[in-house]
């Protein structure tokens, strides 16, 4: 493998053309009209436009993308998330055209993407599921008698699910029927399938998952993810490790993880999510059969370069890890920055990106997919960037979030950077008393508040001030410097000049 074809966008891609230099590999970007100028196009060594705006004529269309392969000679496809990174039909077409697939086998990606095959499979590997159905529902009776037996409350979920759709919360056998019926046509509309099947719903767990690698010789975990921090089933902050997961639990999780893997016979790099109880029980969830959002915390924390891997494994080499039992070094945290505007119930905001200044500094990692001209439109995910920071312990760590947020100023489109400012500054998320239901309890914290937006909205100021009078090469502000805050900063680098 010499050139390998990103079939994605924004900072996955990116990140991925990242690690193939450092591989020696060449990359080959692919965008849509709308990227033309995004940093992964820029960053990569050939770029191949595929089509319009719209995904399902450029990122999401196979024909597209292998032609793309084809005429840039690539050998090698990796997929990132989201897209067709988890569509089996996709890893065979590679495949087929003889090109390199950085991935799991399609058999392994087509295992997992059934949830009720995956739970039968994972039941007889002996990883724990949520009790409930292991194959979709038939009718409402044998429904309603699942339930009673599991007892209430349940959820109701989508054979076919992801993303969260699909899924309902049944606390009483009178809203059963209702329920079913609603997650079906739910279900039917987002996956082309209505199947439906049902589980015990767990009340309050933490949502933590296990990295795992696997080569042609070994299956190996890189522990835990803790992912609690949700808005609508959606990720919004993720750390590792967690606080609720000990030397032993990891081992017992981490275990699961690797029996779950190796019942499939995966490759590459994947995640198995699971529900962890209050009481210490944890629930296999479902395995994501690629590289995560999430996973540069463990990269920090395990010192591993998780795509630099998938790289490795795909050519054919062994892991880079050692078989020696890894352990978590220090404390990662990553926030997610989108473009979603809280003053506005979280709708998607859109606009042009003209100002940006990333945080930088001591254990600070900022991996976006934007730059200043960039336009945030409605066809993509929302997520602009992700800020991910490393310390030795979790109250430092907390500690340079919070600095790494007020250093980043971003101008052009509403995000959710207030809302990690409040998150990193609360007192129940500072000592990890968290779980999935968290943001429902508080949701105050994702409602814009007065004092962290007129803090943020003075970094902005402040910053705009400077960058004009850097372009109008004359000083700015004469104070004596002696203020806090953005403007007291601005003022001593004036003072300075
Ligand atoms: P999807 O594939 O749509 O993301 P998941 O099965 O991964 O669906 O579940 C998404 C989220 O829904 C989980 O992270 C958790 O917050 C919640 N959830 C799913 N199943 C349960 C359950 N049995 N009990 C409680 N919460 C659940």
């Amino acid at each position: 493998m010499k050139r390998v074809l990103i079939a994605n966008r924004g900072e996955i891609a990116l990140r991925i053309v990242r690690a193939c230099h450092e591989e020696g590999l060449e990359a080959v970007a692919v965008h849509s009209a709308a990227d033309r100028t995004s940093p992964h196009v820029r960053a990569a060594d050939f770029a191949v436009p595929i089509g319009p705006a719209s995904p399902t004529e450029s990122y999401l269309s196979i024909p597209r993308l292998l032609e793309a392969a084809e005429a840039s000679g690539a050998d090698g496809v990796h997929p990132g998330y989201g897209f067709l990174a988890e569509r089996a039909a996709f890893a065979e077409a590679v495949d087929g055209a003889g090109l390199t697939w950085i991935g799991p086998p399609a058999s392994a990606i087509r295992a997992m993407g059934d949830k009720t095959e995956a739970r039968r499979r994972m039941e007889a590997a002996g990883v724990p599921i949520v009790p409930g159905a292991v194959a979709p529902l038939t009718d409402a009776g044998a429904a309603r008698s699942l339930a009673e037996q599991i007892g209430y409350p349940v959820i109701v979920k989508a054979a076919a699910g992801g993303g969260g759709k699909g899924m309902r919360v049944v606390t009483a056998a009178e809203e059963l029927e209702p329920a079913l019926v609603a997650a079906g046509s739910e279900a039917l509309k987002s996956f082309g399938d209505a199947s439906v099947y049902l589980e015990k719903f767990i009340e309050r767990p933490r949502h933590v998952e296990i990295q795992v690698l696997a080569d042609a010789a070994r299956t190996v975990h890189l522990g835990e993810r803790e992912c609690s921090i949700q808005r609508r089933h959606q990720k919004l902050v993720e750390e590792a490790p967690s606080v609720a997961v000990s030397d032993t639990r990891r081992e017992r999780m981490g275990a699961a993880a690797v029996a779950a893997a190796s019942a499939v016979g995966y490759r590459s790099a994947g995640t198995c999510e699971f529900l962890l109880a209050a009481d210490g029980s944890f629930y296999f969830l479902e395995m994501n059969t690629r590289i995560q959002v999430e996973h540069p915390v463990t990269e920090l924390v395990y010192g591993v370069d998780l795509v630099r891997e998938q790289l490795r494994i795909a050519r054919g080499l062994p892991m880079s890890v050692a078989s020696r039992p890894l352990h978590p070094r220090g404390w990662a945290i990553e926030c997610r920055l989108t473009s979603e505007d809280p003053a506005n119930g979280f709708l998607p905001s859109t606009g042009r990106i003209e100002y940006l200044r990333p945080p930088a500094g001591p254990g600070v990692r900022w991996d976006s997919g934007i730059d200043v001209g960039n336009d945030v439109t409605l066809y993509y995910d929302s997520m602009l960037a992700k800020l991910i920071v490393w310390a030795p312990d979790r109250p430092q760590a907390i500690a340079r979030m919070r600095r790494a947020l007020e250093e980043l100023v971003l101008v052009g489109v509403a995000t959710n950077q207030g809302f990690h400012v409040r998150l990193m500054d609360d007192e129940a998320f500072q000592q990890g008393d968290v779980d999935i239901q968290f943001l429902d309890r508080r949701s105050d914290l994702l409602e814009p508040r007065p004092d962290t937006d007129r803090e943020l909205q003075l970094a902005v100021a402040a910053a705009l001030a400077e960058d004009a009078a850097r372009r109008a090469r004359r000083p700015l502000v004469t104070a004596d410097g002696d203020g806090s805050g953005a403007w007291g900063r601005l003022a001593r680098q004036e003072a300075l000049r």
